[in-house]
């Protein structure tokens, strides 16, 4: 760690909350004032902070910027969250959104959370991270622009690595450290939109029936088994025995009110199956599983799309083509498998290699009986 927050608690007539962090040995890095941050009729007071304290105490409701790295422009690369307790202590559930900075669907179920949890019918804790990766979402896009990282293929990251190695070291063995189960919201970025889906680490043992029995109590329909793979976060919390899963809704950089809705309800469901609040959980009845199938553009050009979100495809189905400056048709799109159109690229303009179309196959075989 690279310093420790000492806080002056100097709160003024305007209401600003003014810190000094200095480092181990008493150099001062950093002070400023930051002010406070009014949710509907309550005022609650940001700290930032090097070590974030984590504990449970009842009633606790508290925002957080933790602490990543000192950048370039003199400013902290931070992680904002929030603290949710009940009144008794019990699971502790983390919702983590923002991962890739494009995708807002889930920020903003995030964000209507903090407001949504009651904290009188409350057992244990929510850990709200609206935000995970702050340097994607100022530069609107997928990856940190800081080292082009993909955030969710460094996981569980480096405490000397590059900031987005960093950042996932902060978030998998600080934030989401000792979780009951870790919920992370994304969707598909600024280009194109999905339909939903919830993917569950497909592993035996107790972390892999956890996920799967989570993702049932999420409420989509569509599951994707997620097998083990290096740097994911599923994967890398399933490591160190917790379990995860990962929601897909949305897109275009929007934030449709039908979709975020869809993402608060279905915490709100797993909390229940967490018995964290006390209605009696559900679990979805009949959940279909799919495979997914990436179909990538062989050429750049104008995309013209022949299909719509939703559609079934039939194998070797044509999905679009491709036209060059001049409007030539220089390339087709073909599908590579029966199934349904799970996600659409509906931006026009591709570069080669791109995917332009998702598809969802039955999965003929997953690891979970
Ligand atoms: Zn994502």
């Amino acid at each position: 760690m690279w310093g420790v927050l000492r806080q002056e608690t100097l709160i003024d007539m305007s209401e600003r909350l003014c810190y000094t962090i200095v480092s181990s040995s008493d150099k001062l890095i950093f002070d400023f004032c930051l002010p406070t941050i009014t949710a509907g009729s309550r005022t609650i007071m940001v700290q930032t902070v090097a070590a974030p304290d984590l504990q449970f105490r009842p009633f606790r409701r508290e925002r957080m910027r933790c602490v990543v790295a000192p950048l370039l422009d003199g400013t902290l690369l931070t992680v904002p969250i929030e603290m949710i307790c009940g009144a008794a202590d019990g699971p502790r559930l983390v919702v983590i959104a923002g991962v890739h900075g494009d995708e807002l669907e889930g920020v903003r179920a995030v964000q209507m959370l903090s407001t949504a949890i009651d904290q009188h019918r409350l057992s244990g804790t929510v850990l709200l991270i609206p935000v995970a990766n702050m340097a994607a979402f100022a530069s609107r896009t997928r990856r940190n622009p800081l080292d082009n990282i993909d955030l969710n293929r460094v996981f569980p990251g480096r405490s000397d690595g590059t900031v987005s190695e960093r950042l996932a070291y902060l978030i998998v063995h600080t934030l989401l450290a000792n979780a009951t189960l870790v919920v992370s919201l994304h969707g598909l970025g600024a280009l194109g939109t999905l339909m939903p889906w919830m993917e569950f680490a497909d592993i035996p043992g107790a972390i892999g029936h956890e996920s799967h029995t989570a993702a049932l109590a999420f409420g989509f329909p569509d599951l994707m088994p997620l097998p083990p793979l290096p740097g994911v976060l599923i994967s890398a919390l399933a490591q160190r025995s917790i379990p995860a899963i990962e929601g897909e809704i949305g897109g275009m950089g929007m934030i449709d009110p039908s979709n975020w809705r869809r993402y608060v309800i279905g915490v709100i469901q797993v909390m229940r199956h967490l018995r964290m609040i006390p209605d009696p959980p559900v679990y979805v009845a009949n959940p279909r599983y799919w495979e997914l199938h990436w179909v990538h553009t062989p050429a750049g050009g104008l995309f013209e799309r022949s299909f719509a979100l939703g559609d079934h495809i039939a194998c070797g189905q044509r999905l679009g083509f491709i036209l060059d400056p001049f409007g030539e048709q220089i390339d087709n799109v073909f599908a590579p498998c029966d199934g349904v159109a799970g996600a659409c690229q509906m931006a026009a303009s591709v570069h080669p290699g791109d995917p332009v179309a998702l598809v969802w196959s039955p999965l003929q075989s997953r690891c979970i009986a």
